[in-house]
């Protein structure tokens, strides 16, 4: 069985522990979306590595990571990661790109994609035009490759193709930069240059990552899809416009690596046992304003800052409106509940069953967010539980009575079992209730 992993909130929900657990027993590992704005930060050989582009799979010996279609991918960014990786003598038996391919099809975050994501967001000011965005380029990458003005990772191993895109995209940026922006214009022979070494460089890694992926597919090898991001910051699905850039749900997969629907998967939401999100945007269940002290402990505790930008994360209870809703646009099968650890000790945990507004109560989440941000959550107040020894959990049975309850309370209200239970940042302290490459 294949393996979908999709983060169930707003991201950050712990997906770089799961992947990794998952990865183990999988053959390919597979990147489909978003680009370098994911962030995982992973010990190798007791060196940390940061890795936001390629596959955190990359860890475990023999396994094949790839970077598909659907990927805004920068070079300059992939390059680091693979010198950090071999610095950590992670390709001490193999040359790297016997372990990475990288899509044919990607399309290239460019230096002036980079520049014109920060210029929009300080051009937005502290107004409400302002996304939060990572300022790495991914929109603006992502907006090229929709306007039919992006350069492909092909290109960059065709320069004469190379020089007419790159020529025609200049055309229009070089406007914006120096009419809009008031800012220096890009030197077209720096860039063709720069990508033409770039490309020279990359040639060893690309591939027709789609055929590697079909072949996997007719052969039964495990395939685990590493999401970035969470439903909520799907360009559609989420609550736009302060969502990424890319489709961070399902149906992302099967556009962003060149797959059809025969894939059989299991797909796996990962949630905190509580939400954060970063940056801007509706947020019901937020407790900033209303147990400021409350959030304050759960930042503290569940190291809730940024793995790429370091802002610390917004703090609320678990909103099973938001997760029915991840259910159903993802086709959930099951569940990986994180950080569970973070709220022992608590006297009680909430969590919002429902949303009122103008005195009616509301079961789902509402298309405008003007509307979202107006909603007020109504919670089931359930007891916390004791602090626990985490030595002494082994399985489900051995968890306190109240954290065993929260459990089923949320697999009986989404319809779908908890295949995966994380009481603690190691290895070790998960409980895996159910192997979806099994099943
Ligand atoms: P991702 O981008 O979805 O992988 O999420 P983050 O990187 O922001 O979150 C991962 C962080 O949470 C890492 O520092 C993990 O070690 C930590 N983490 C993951 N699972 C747990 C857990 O169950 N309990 C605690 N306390 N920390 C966890």
């Amino acid at each position: 069985m294949n393996v979908i992993v999709i983060g169930a909130q707003w991201g950050d929900e712990g997906k770089g522990k799961v992947v990794d657990i998952f990865s183990a027993k999988a053959e390919y590992i597979v990147r489909y979306q978003g680009g370098n704005n994911a962030g995982h930060t992973l010990v190798v050989n007791g060196k940390k590595t940061v890795l936001h582009l390629i596959p955190s799979g990359i860890l475990h010996a023999g396994k094949i990571c790839l970077i598909a279609n659907g990927v805004v991918f920068d070079p300059n960014i992939f390059f680091e990661e693979v010198q950090s990786l071999a610095e950590s003598g992670v390709f001490k038996q193999v040359l790297p790109y016997e372990m990475i391919r990288v899509s044919e099809r990607a399309h290239v975050i460019l230096p002036y994609h980079r520049t014109l994501d920060r210029l929009r967001e300080e051009y937005a000011g502290n107004g409400k035009g302002k996304i939060g965005t990572t300022m790495r380029g991914i929109g603006p990458a992502y907006e090229d490759k929709v306007a039919r003005r992006g350069i492909q990772v092909i290109d960059l191993l065709r320069p004469q193709l190379l020089k007419t895109k790159l020529q025609l995209a200049l055309e229009e940026k070089n406007i914006l930069f120096k009419h809009l922006f008031n800012t220096q214009e890009v030197e077209f022979n720096k860039l063709y240059e720069e990508c033409l070494k770039l490309g020279e460089k990359l040639k060893p890694y690309v591939a027709n990552v789609r055929v590697i992926l079909s072949e996997a597919v007719r052969d039964n090898r495990p395939i685990l899809f590493e999401g970035a991001q969470g439903t909520l910051l799907d360009v559609d699905h989420g609550t736009y416009p302060y969502v990424t850039s890319s489709n961070t749900v399902t149906g992302g997969v099967l556009t962003g690596s060149g797959l059809g629907l025969n894939l059989k998967a299991k797909v796996i939401g990962i949630t905190k046992a509580y939400t954060t999100r970063v940056g801007t945007g509706p947020f019901p269940t937020e407790i900033e304003h209303t147990e400021k002290e409350l959030a304050n402990e759960i930042r503290k505790i569940g190291a809730e800052f940024g793995a790429t930008t370091g802002r610390p994360r917004r703090i609320g209870w678990l909103d099973l409106i938001a997760l029915k809703y991840a259910v159903e646009v993802n086709g959930l099968h099951g569940l990986a509940l994180m950080k569970a650890d973070v709220l022992q000790g608590f006297d009680h945990v909430k969590i919002c069953t429902g949303y009122r507004y103008a005195s009616s109560t509301f079961y789902d989440l509402p298309s405008s967010i003007e509307d979202l941000e107006k909603v007020e959550p109504s919670y089931e107040i359930l007891s916390g539980w004791p602090r626990y020894e985490k030595n002494n959990m082994k399985s489900f049975s051995d968890l306190p009575q109240e954290m065993q309850t929260f459990v089923r309370t949320i697999e009986d209200y989404l319809g779908i079992p908890v295949v995966l239970l994380s009481i603690g940042p190691g290895r070790e302290e998960t409980l895996l209730l159910q192997d979806p490459f099994q099943s």
